[in-house]
C-alpha cells in the first residue's frame, strides 16, 4: 500500500479517528525530513511495533535560533516520500508552517532544569520550540507510541519529562543512535560537510569512545575523562568544541564523580557545521 500524504490537521485527525474503533496501535515518528538511516531506524521500529505509522515532516521554525540554519535546512520531500514508501509507512504528515501555527498562540512548553546545560545555553529557545511542537504533534496524532533517537539525548530527556509532567498518554520509545561505518552519527547536517571535514568529523565518535573506555577502566573523575577525550579535538584548525560534558542521563546535570551510568555528550563545530553526539557509559562495562 502506498503512503498517504496529509497536510492538514483535520484530515490527519479524521484518518486516525477512523482506525480507533479497530483498536489499532498508532505510532508517530516526528522528523524534520531529509530522511537518512538514523530516521529509518526509528521508522523500522515503529513499523514493527504499530498498526498505523505516521511520519511527520515539519521543519519547525520555532526551534531554530539562527535564520540561516533554518534557511539551509535540506528540503527533499520527494526523496522522503520514497523512503517512507520503502519502509511501509502509512501516513506522511507534512503540514505547512501556517497549518501548525496560526500566529495567535499564547502557549509554549518550557522544560526547566534539563535544559540548563549542554545545548540549552547556546541555543536559547530551542528546547521550548522542540517541546511545544512535539506536544502539539502528540495531541494532533493521539499516538499511542512516539519514537525518538538517542542521538539527541537531551531532546529525548526533555520530551520524556514534558510527557510525564503534562500527563500525555503517549509512550515515548527511545531508539539507539545509527552510525556510519566509521562511527559518525547519521545526521541531516552531515551533508553540509566538505570532503575533508567529513573525514575529520569522526573525531566526535572517537572522543566519545575514548571517554567510554576510560570510564569502563574505572576512571571516576569527570575532569580526567574529559581531558583524555578532548585530546582528539586538539590541533584541528577548523574545529571548535562548544561543549564536552558528562551528565546524569536522567536529569542532564553535570557530574564531578562517576558512580553510575552517565551520558557523555558533545557539540562540535566543524567548519560551518555544528554536530552533536553522545554515548551512554556505565562504569565496569566495556562492550
Ligand atoms: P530530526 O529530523 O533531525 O529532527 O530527527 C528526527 C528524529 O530522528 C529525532 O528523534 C532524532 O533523535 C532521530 N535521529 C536523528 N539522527 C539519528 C541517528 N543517527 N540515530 C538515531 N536517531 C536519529
Amino acid at each position: 500500500m502506498s503512503v498517504q500524504v496529509i497536510d492538514t490537521i483535520d484530515e490527519l485527525q479524521a484518518r486516525v479517528a477512523s482506525t480507533r474503533f479497530l483498536e489499532k496501535v498508532v505510532g508517530l515518528v516526528p522528523t524534520m525530513g531529509a530522511l537518512h538511516a538514523g530516521h529509518v531506524g526509528l521508522i523500522d521500529r515503529a513499523v514493527d511495533d504499530c498498526d498505523l505509522v505516521i511520519v511527520s515532516l515539519f521543519i519547525n521554525p520555532t526551534q531554530f535560533n539562527q535564520q540561516d540554519d533554518f534557511d539551509r535546512y535540506p528540503r527533499i520531500i520527494e526523496d522522503d516520500l520514497a523512503v517512507c514508501e520503502k519502509c511501509g509507512v502509512d501516513i506522511l504528515f507534512a503540514p505547512a508552517t501556517e497549518e501548525m501555527y496560526t500566529g495567535q498562540e499564547c502557549t509554549t512548553v518550557d522544560v526547566t532544569n534539563l535544559t540548563d546545560h549542554l545545548c540549552g545555553p547556546e541555543r536559547p529557545g530551542h528546547f521550548r520550540g522542540v517541546a511545544t511542537v512535539v506536544v502539539k504533534l502528540l495531541n494532533i496524532s493521539r499516538a499511542d507510541r512516539a519514537y525518538f533517537g538517542e542521538k539527541d539525548a537531551q531532546q529525548l530527556a526533555v520530551i520524556k519529562r514534558a510527557v510525564e509532567d503534562l500527563n500525555i498518554p503517549t509512550e515515548i520509545v527511545p531508539v539507539p543512535t545509527v552510525r556510519e561505518d566509521d562511527g559518525l552519527a547519521c545526521s541531516s547536517r552531515n551533508q553540509h560537510l566538505t570532503v575533508e571535514d567529513r573525514k575529520n568529523a569522526t573525531m566526535l565518535y572517537r572522543a566519545l569512545v575514548a571517554a567510554k573506555d576510560a570510564i569502563a577502566m574505572g576512571e571516576q573523575n569527570t575532569e580526567v575523562v574529559t581531558r583524555i577525550a578532548c585530546e582528539y579535538f586538539k590541533n584541528q584548525p577548523r574545529t571548535r568544541v562548544e561543549y564536552f560534558e558528562i551528565v546524569d542521563p536522567s536529569d542532564m546535570q553535570p557530574l564531578k564523580v562517576i558512580q553510575g551510568p552517565v551520558c557523555v555528550a558533545t557539540a562540535v563545530w566543524i567548519g560551518q557545521t555544528r554536530l552533536i553526539d553522545n554515548i551512554l557509559c556505565c562504569p565496569d562495562k566495556r562492550d
